[in-house]
């Protein structure tokens, strides 16, 4: 074996690579050199990244990818990128790299590297929308010819909810700009209309309606694009839970509402059916009576025969017949109920929970 001595550091060694040792090899030809600092930009609002043009990045392990993929145009890298690990918090982005330098090195190693960069703070496109109150979008709710119970009101608020909460990870467009509540509805603006169309897919599936969209020119940007005002108006139906409505003919307590059915319990047989309502024509669904309409009653006594019930209002007793097993079930003592009367007959209605 051939002995030499490395010019550069004196040493004895049985290998020249590139004319030196390998060590000195490996200490002049690192297996990366970063040509570029990399630039990123930081949301202030929320937090978001982005490098160079990217989409926003709201996630740390995403921005890590998206820097491996853009390495090559920092850096130049001889070796296999083993791992990269972020720590913007502490100002630290290191590389760990394994490979050679040159062929002619024995073994492959692996160096650790930290990337400089430079991370300049501005606003996102989703938070700057909100931020400056923008409203890209309205989202009207109403019902056909009745105001919003304070159920559908419920749900629309608790799915707000359910969306602002994704504004963490989304974007802070997911918090409506504005929710203005009218006795007849209720108005929710967006700065952005993806996310108004997010909103009215994430409620249909938990209350029914139909929806009417429009789009309204509203001005010029500078840069000449068109600015439009997206309207989605959600219409729901005019029957809402606990009320009794006429489908032709028949009277039914409409017991439930879900996306696209109806659960409605017949007030003769008081058996409980689902009607799809892509099937039903709402056009023949006619409200009888609303559920605050109905008079409220307490049953007293039930012997199988008949049903007693003092009214809550005047104290009226009333006696009403039992035809079908399942009202004699449906309606035990101390149950509160409601009285629908008819010109021939009262028909007991049981009471539909809210919730
Ligand atoms: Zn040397
Ligand atoms: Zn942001």
């Amino acid at each position: 074996m051939v002995r030499v001595v490395c010019p550069s550091c004196g040493r004895v060694t049985d290998t020249l690579v590139g004319g030196l040792c390998p060590d000195c090899f490996r200490a002049l030809n690192p297996l990366l050199v970063q040509k570029k600092e990399i630039r990123l930009e930081e949301c202030r609002v929320c937090g978001a990244f982005r490098l160079g043009g990217s989409k926003w990045i709201r996630d740390a392990g995403k921005l890590e990818e998206e820097i491996l993929r853009r390495l090559t145009s920092f850096a130049e890298i001889r070796g296999v990128v083993q791992e990269l690990t972020l720590n913007l918090e502490r100002n630290t982005i290191k590389l760990t790299v394994l490979g050679k330098a040159h062929e002619a090195l024995p073994e492959s190693y692996v160096e650790a590297h930290e990337l400089r960069f430079k991370i300049s703070k501005t606003i996102c496109d989703s938070c700057l929308g909100y931020v400056s109150r923008r409203k890209t979008a309205i989202v009207q709710i109403r019902a056909r010819g009745r105001e919003l119970t304070r159920d559908e009101r419920t749900v629309i608020k608790n799915t707000l909810n359910v969306l602002s909460a994704r504004s963490a990870s989304k974007g802070l467009d997911h918090v409506p700009v504005e929710v203005k509540e009218e006795p007849f509805g209720m108005d929710i603006y967006f700065s952005s209309s993806a996310v108004a169309n997010e909103f009215v897919r994430m409620l249909s599936g938990r209350l029914h309606f139909d929806v009417l969209e429009t789009s309204k020119l509203i001005g010029v940007t500078n840069s000449g694009r068109e600015k439009h005002r997206l309207t989605i108006r959600l219409l729901l139906p005019p029957f809402k839970r606990g009320d009794i409505v006429n489908i032709d003919g028949k009277l039914f307590l409409v017991d439930g509402i879900a996306s696209g059915k109806i659960i409605v319990r017949d007030l003769i047989t008081f058996e409980k059916n689902t009607l799809p309502l892509s099937r039903l024509n709402l056009n023949n669904v006619h409200v009888h009576a609303s559920k605050e309409d109905l008079e409220e009653g307490i049953v007293v006594s039930n012997d199988g025969i008949s049903v007693y019930v003092i009214t809550s209002s005047s104290r009226e007793m009333l006696e009403i017949s039992i035809k079908h097993g399942r009202q004699a079930a449906l309606f035990t003592p101390g149950s509160r109920v409601g009285i629908l009367r008819k010109t021939d007959e009262i028909i007991l209605v049981p009471r539909v929970l809210s919730g």
